[in-house]
């Protein structure tokens, strides 16, 4: 069956836009060593426009590129960046960012990791689509927020429950068999989705044999569900760790870290995690060194103040790096917010060139968007609003 083209850009395949190509590294979980960061910051300023863009599942893009050559791409490939290129595009693994770290019931960065290398090491698996999502959440709710196709819920650290097509099942595995699942399961979509791209686009019939699957190698859950516990808020600032050392979050302006900022975050030799909500989170530290890394990436724009606008707005490229779009969208969004309007954001806001709405929020937001006359607004689910901003 022919298929549409999988339009999400990769390192191999990046995709032409109004200001050069566009690529996008694929980070399993969000996470960072520092040395990827030390080659992503290398790759954005030797091809790219200087800026690592972060997007709404975890991953980083560059725009600006005349081409990806082989210099381009050796550098990242030595850094493990590109493990295998045909799974370029295989990329979406979402973590729980605080996995490990701080509360959860469990922590599921290892099945990440697991299911990653495995993934890369099966061809069959390279067909699929490159907004097939995998999740694993630690029972913090935040990536079963994000509908993954497959995945997994924390129940305790020895256990998990199964997730398929964006919910829970209420059937339960061992932690050490679910990634064998999660793999039986992403097989056998890429048999039954025919022109599909998500699991939860399938009719009943193709997931009844995903759902056997997920049947035969779990246990139902004869307890209650186990609840979510949501961390609260973003996650941009200060927060002790459970085993006493400290994790710094911070948010930088249009979700964009110039490459120089980079290279310092690479320099701190520590842990880095990207958040689906943009955020950039420095992982393990002493109090002191945690205390050095604010005085000196403060001034350099990482915002640590969870107050701040940019900790609950972000943008799409817009004009001039995106030909559909209406409006110099990342512009208008910082005027707006210089102009002091925005003092009582409260809402989180996406704003937007086109209706086509890139890299929107998976949850409940303020949608502002430019149109040949001017910017509508709307909360997701309502009708919208025409005044102008
Ligand atoms: S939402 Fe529209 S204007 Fe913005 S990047 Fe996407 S296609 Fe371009």
């Amino acid at each position: 069956m022919s298929r549409p083209s999988d339009r999400c850009p990769g390192v191999l395949d990046p995709h032409p836009a109004a200001d050069g190509l566009v690529a996008r590294i694929r980070l399993p979980g969000g996470a960072v060593t520092p040395a990827e960061m030390q080659a992503l910051a290398a790759f954005a300023a030797d091809h790219g426009d200087g800026f690592l863009e972060l997007t709404g599942r975890a991953n980083v893009q560059v725009r600006g590129l005349s081409e990806v050559d082989d210099t381009a791409i050796a550098g990242l490939r030595d850094a493990g960046l590109l493990p295998s290129g045909a799974h370029d595009r295989v990329r979406n693994t979402m973590v729980s960012p605080l996995s490990g770290r701080l509360g959860g019931h469990g922590d599921v960065r290892p099945l990440a990791s697991d299911l990653d290398a495995a993934l890369v090491d099966d061809p069959d698996l390279a067909a699929l689509p490159g907004r097939f999502l995998f999740g694993f959440d630690d029972g913090h709710g935040d990536v079963l927020a994000h509908g993954p196709d497959v995945g997994v819920l924390a129940v305790d650290g020895d256990t998990v429950e199964l997730l398929l097509g964006g919910r829970r099942t209420g059937r339960l595995v061992a932690s050490d068999g679910a990634v064998a699942v999660l793999l039986d399961v992403a097989r056998a979509f890429v048999g039954v989705r025919g022109d599909r791209w998500r699991i939860g686009d399938l009719d009943a019939e193709s997931l009844a044999v995903l759902v056997e699957i997920v049947d035969a190698a779990t246990r139902p859950d004869d307890a209650d569900p186990i609840p979510v516990v949501p961390h609260d808020g973003p996650i941009v600032g200060w927060f002790d760790q459970d085993d006493g050392t400290v994790l710094l979050g911070a948010v930088v302006e249009l979700a964009r870290i110039p490459a120089r900022t980079a290279e310092f975050l690479a320099a701190i030799d520590h842990p880095i995690v990207i958040t689906p909500d943009r955020e950039i989170l420095v992982c393990d530290l002493g109090e002191g060194v945690a205390e050095t890394v604010v005085r000196v990436l403060a001034p350099m724009g990482l915002v640590y103040d969870a107050a701040s606008p940019w900790a609950r707005v972000s943008a799409c490229a817009g004009s001039p790096g995106c030909a559909r779009s209406h409006a110099d969208v990342r512009a208008d969004l910082v005027e707006h917010l210089a102009s002091g309007e925005a003092a009582d954001l409260g809402d989180r806001q996406h704003w937007i060139g086109c209706e086509r709405g890139c890299g929107s929020p998976h949850g409940p937001h303020l949608r502002v968007e430019a149109g040949p006359e001017g910017y509508t607004r709307r909360r997701t689910g309502e009708d919208p609003d025409p005044g102008h901003l």
